[in-house]
């Protein structure tokens, strides 16, 4: 689920697509000091883009140069990836240079970041273009500043909602050309790895609620419930989510406290074939019912609520989720689930593929002639 304002969040205080945040308009666009900000960055974060160095961690205070003395952002990032878009023509408000790095601002953004506190959903790949020069965006985060300071990944020290803070998509650039501050740019992401990452983020939601629906049974207490009435095993018991192009690998934690809210253990390991073919089962008919999928916004910025909505045909569900989606699940051939459980450990795995008709078609193509998949 993703950037965000995710299900999954444990602590409803920290989850980033909160009512909280509603309030927060009325700061209006008065100018941030006209200091050069000081500066802390840490993308160590665990879902690398490709691009990332793996742990790369380089917190330090940063001068901001090509600064013509513009003030850092008063308002959050507008965001235009929830409805799918991949491109768009944005204005540079911040330029700021590492020794090997450059990370820019811009007034608006079709760029997915990632969200260190729930990085479920990697940040896209892409490029932005500026005058006859185009770099490609090897990372892109979220950051806060207050005007005076700058922070960027999981070095931010405020929650979403802090008075006088504006939460930003960070585009980090290689070193090299960069655009300068008031500059126009064209922000282009790269849309097959995008629609990869969107199949995998919806088919982690349906397949989480076709999980419930098979565990459902294990119950012998009254939990709270997922959109289409089931315990919501997903909720309670998740611990990490990873989305990966075309599917999404889960992890649960089922200890002494899911067993005290009331899920009976006892034969899960010999039962995961049945439970597994169960939840294939529902995810077959919801794929067959080629439901509508959409992302439901309460306003365009970065910290505004964002809903996974789905019409499925046992009633309409909806998670809050930062990521991107497909727009149907008539878009995917399959979701499937695979289940393993280490009880020693008390962990069970939940892993997500999404068939699409174009990815076997594109992958068959990369396949060496006379191979067939
Ligand atoms: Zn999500």
């Amino acid at each position: 689920m993703s950037l965000s304002g995710e299900r999954r969040f444990p602590e409803p205080a920290v989850r980033f697509c909160s009512s909280a945040h509603s309030g927060r308009r009325g700061r209006g666009r008065q100018c941030a000091v006209r200091v050069a900000p000081s500066f802390v960055s840490n993308l160590s974060t665990p879902v690398g883009t490709g691009w990332q160095e793996p742990g790369a961690d380089f917190s330090r205070r940063l001068r901001r140069h090509q600064n013509d003395g513009m003030p850092m952002p008063v308002d959050d990032s507008l965001v235009r990836y929830p409805d799918g878009t991949t491109r768009c023509r944005a204005a540079v408000l911040a330029v700021t240079v590492s020794d090997d790095r450059t990370f820019v601002l811009t007034d608006q953004t079709p760029f997915h970041p990632i969200d260190p506190r729930w990085p479920d959903q990697g940040a896209d790949r892409g490029a932005l273009a500026f005058g006859d020069n185009s770099a490609p965006v090897i990372d892109c985060v979220i950051g806060a500043t207050d005007g005076e300071q700058f922070f960027v990944g999981d070095a931010v020290p405020v929650r979403r909602g802090e008075p006088g803070w504006s939460f930003v998509v960070v585009h980090v650039l290689p070193a090299g050309p960069s655009p300068r501050e008031g500059d126009s740019v064209e922000l282009a992401v790269d849309g097959e790895y995008r629609l990869q990452l969107s199949a995998g983020h919806t088919g982690c939601h349906v397949a989480s609620l076709a999980l419930n629906a098979s565990l459902a049974d294990r119950w012998r207490k009254t939990v709270q419930s997922d959109g289409l009435g089931r315990p919501n095993f997903d909720q309670l018991a998740i611990v990490s989510s990873t989305i990966i192009p075309d599917g999404a690998i889960d992890t649960y934690r089922i200890g002494k406290s899911l067993r005290k809210k009331g899920f009976d253990v006892d034969g899960l390991g010999l039962a995961l074939p049945d439970i597994t073919a169960a939840a294939n089962a529902v995810l077959a008919g919801w794929v067959g019912s080629a439901a509508t999928v959409e992302v439901q916004v309460s306003g365009p910025r970065l910290t505004d609520l964002r809903e996974w909505v789905c019409a499925l045909p046992e009633g309409t569900v909806r998670i809050p989720c930062g990521g991107t989606h497909v727009h149907s699940l008539s878009e995917v051939e399959a979701i499937r689930i695979g289940l393993t459980f280490n009880e020693a450990a008390g962990e069970l795995v939940m892993t997500t593929s999404v068939d699409r008709p174009d990815a076997l078609a594109a992958g068959a193509r990369l396949l060496p002639a006379g191979q067939s998949r």
